[in-house]
């Protein structure tokens, strides 16, 4: 809403402003973190159930070191008699777009404001878990087994033009996530003895173990992932209100579109849009 249906009906203006103000400040920061967090448990839930053997390991936010110093966080790791599964959790909403082969995908996600919508770039899940798959192999030394890459996208999402090749990754979305387990399950049974699911879990705790005392790098990780995952829901990193699309009216850009937050004058967070 412009200046201008201020003039023509200030009260509607106002009070649609209170309206929507409130409604954000009060419900909006919640609803988003309160639906990341529950993405990511209800994940963990499913893994849970579709796990049966009792030999399996399942590890959250598991922190492993690069030979570099870097660390490469996994959301879920379950180590089962059907092999090592990594689990990448995407909270992102909106339609999907992306290639097994290329570098970044592309999200297109309606802002909800005057039909507008917001087209992101995020970095290819497949290629970001294989890197996670490729740490592992790293710290588990001869590991032959088989390893399975689950990219597991909200039901929000919607793959549009979502290519895989590969034919140990999956790209799924959460409700299908309890039937393709139980299907890797069942095709693998039998890959890894209860000697070795031991072993695995014991290398990696103490690979991870050695992150973990250096604990300021594993916060700093863990800010960035928060905010990475505000954006991806379209959502302020800083303060969690939505992004809407805004026009700038001055300076050297003037007339070109920038995301803001919603919250604005109180939270000046902009990004550029690409
Ligand atoms: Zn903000």
């Amino acid at each position: 809403m412009s200046f201008w249906s201020f003039l023509l009906n200030p009260d509607r203006w106002i009070s649609s402003h209170i309206k929507r103000g409130i409604r954000q400040a009060v419900f909006g920061d919640l609803i988003a973190e309160y639906k990341g967090a529950r993405g990511e448990s209800r994940v963990s839930r499913i893994v849970g159930r579709a796990c049966t053997d009792t030999t399996a390991v399942s590890i959250n936010d598991l922190y492993l070191p690069w030979p570099d110093g870097r660390t490469a966080q996994i959301d879920n790791l379950i180590i089962a008699e059907s092999g090592i599964y990594v689990i990448e959790v995407k909270n992102y909403k909106g339609w999907i777009f992306g290639n097994e082969n290329n570098q970044y995908w592309t999200q297109i996600l309606s802002t909800g404001f005057r039909g507008e919508s917001i087209k992101n770039r995020l970095y290819n899940p497949i290629r970001q878990n294989n890197s996670h798959i490729y740490c592992i192999r790293k710290n588990l030394k001869g590991y032959k087994g088989p390893i399975h890459s689950l990219i597991v996208f909200s039901d929000e999402a919607e793959f549009k033009d979502v290519t895989v090749n590969s034919s140990n990754v999956y790209v799924l979305y959460q409700s299908n996530l309890y039937r393709v387990m139980r299907e890797i399950n069942d095709a693998y049974k039998g890959s890894l003895s209860e000697e070795e699911i031991a072993d695995i879990r014991g290398k990696l705790m103490i690979a991870a173990a050695g992150v973990n005392s250096s604990n300021h790098t594993a916060q700093v990780k863990q800010q960035i992932a928060e905010k990475e995952k505000r954006l991806e829901r379209g959502l302020c990193p800083r303060c969690g209100a939505p992004l809407v699309v805004r026009t700038a009216k001055k300076g050297v850009n003037a007339g070109s579109q920038f995301l803001g937050c919603s919250r604005y004058p109180e939270c000046r967070y902009t990004r550029n849009i690409n």
